[in-house]
């Protein structure tokens, strides 16, 4: 009999986590929570494997896909939590199909997201990693500070997917004396356009409109490959490309390309491969400011999806409504 939280039934709950001293705490600290029920932490796929056929909750990140073949190996699995609001890992078919319920922890993360927006637009628009890495090395870096280094004041903005994060990253521009555009395949309701200072444009007519273009889009089947080499060379020349939604909006290759002579520069925190290989020609260009997939992860996102995920896991264990249902599951 359980006499803690989540109900009367004992599960078996795995997290699959990235490997950190946070996550350690935080899985002692769900365990102490759940205790009468089962909690493992797997830390990637292998990990994860031998816990499949008997696994009944699993929470997930971006950083390990749930794949079909893995969701049909767990024939108890009823409920997959997403410790995040992209659920683009998950094989979300295989789950409707399956009847496995998955939830997301949306919002929780949006405010750290629209910060690291702010700071990267910031450092590209000065030449910062560069001018730094030159000094760091012994050079006197000014005059390279000197022939790069531009006010973000002035410029235009482009914001691609007008959501929660789309959203605070305006907010936060709008004090900056930037002229902004958005696309979304949702316009915002005028009250909301004027308070946030924004205008709405057709993605082929803001591209070559803006200085810094911003991605917030989810990764779909509509937005996967979004960004091809006709529109990464459609941006104005010498423009910045922020991407820290998913790395498949956008073609890598082409990226690179545009990246030796038609834009200015790109911060990325998101890889088609992560981590990317170490010969990866993203991680060799001169002109970027690269993230290892942690927009998100702040001290302060890290709590608030941990208690995102806690809540929701118990809702699921004590059968009262879940928030952020993705696929509603059957089993
Ligand atoms: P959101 O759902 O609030 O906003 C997404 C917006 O995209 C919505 O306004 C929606 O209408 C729009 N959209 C969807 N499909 C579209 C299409 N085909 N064309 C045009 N617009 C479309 O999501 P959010 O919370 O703002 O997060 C956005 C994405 O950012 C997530 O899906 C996730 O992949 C990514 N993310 C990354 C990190 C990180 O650490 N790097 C952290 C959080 C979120």
């Amino acid at each position: 009999m359980v006499n803690t939280y989540g109900g009367g039934v004992p599960m078996k709950v795995v997290a699959i986590l990235p490997p950190s001293e946070q996550v350690q705490a935080q899985v002692a600290m769900v365990r102490a929570l759940f205790s009468g029920h089962t909690v493992e932490l797997a830390t990637n796929a292998a990990e994860l494997e031998p816990h499949l056929p008997d696994a009944e909750v699993l929470i997930s990140t971006a950083f390990t896909p749930l794949t079909r073949a893995m969701l049909q190996a767990a024939p108890r699995l009823r409920f997959v939590q997403v410790a995040g609001v992209g659920v683009d890992h998950v094989d979300l078919d295989a789950a409707r199909e399956l009847g496995i319920t998955v939830a997301a922890v949306t919002g929780a993360n949006t405010v750290s997201v629209a910060e690291h927006v702010v700071m990267v637009a910031l450092a590209l628009m000065r030449g910062l990693v560069p001018a730094h890495n030159q000094l760091a090395q012994g050079q006197w870096s000014l005059p390279y500070w000197m022939a790069h280094a531009r006010d973000i004041q002035g410029k235009t903005l482009g914001i691609v997917g007008m959501g929660r994060i789309g959203r605070e990253v305006a907010a936060r521009m709008l004090p900056f004396g930037v002229t902004t555009f958005y696309y979304d395949i949702q316009p915002l309701p005028p009250e909301q356009e004027e308070s946030l200072g924004v205008t709405y444009l057709e993605l082929d007519a803001l591209l070559p409109e803006c200085d810094i273009v911003t991605l917030h889009l989810p990764l779909t089947p509509e937005t996967r490959g979004l960004f091809g080499r006709e529109r990464l060379f459609a941006m104005k020349r010498g423009a910045f490309l922020i991407n820290t939604a998913r790395a498949e909006l956008v073609d890598e290759a082409a990226l690179v390309e545009a990246l030796q002579g038609h834009l200015g520069g790109a911060a990325i925190d998101v890889f088609a491969q992560e981590p990317p290989p170490p010969d990866h020609p993203l991680l060799r260009l001169p002109n970027v400011v690269l993230t290892p997939h942690g927009a998100g992860v702040t001290q302060e996102a890290q709590q608030r999806i941990a208690q995102g995920v806690i809540q929701n896991v118990l809702r699921f264990m004590e059968g009262r409504p879940l928030a952020d249902v993705v696929v509603q599951g059957t089993r």
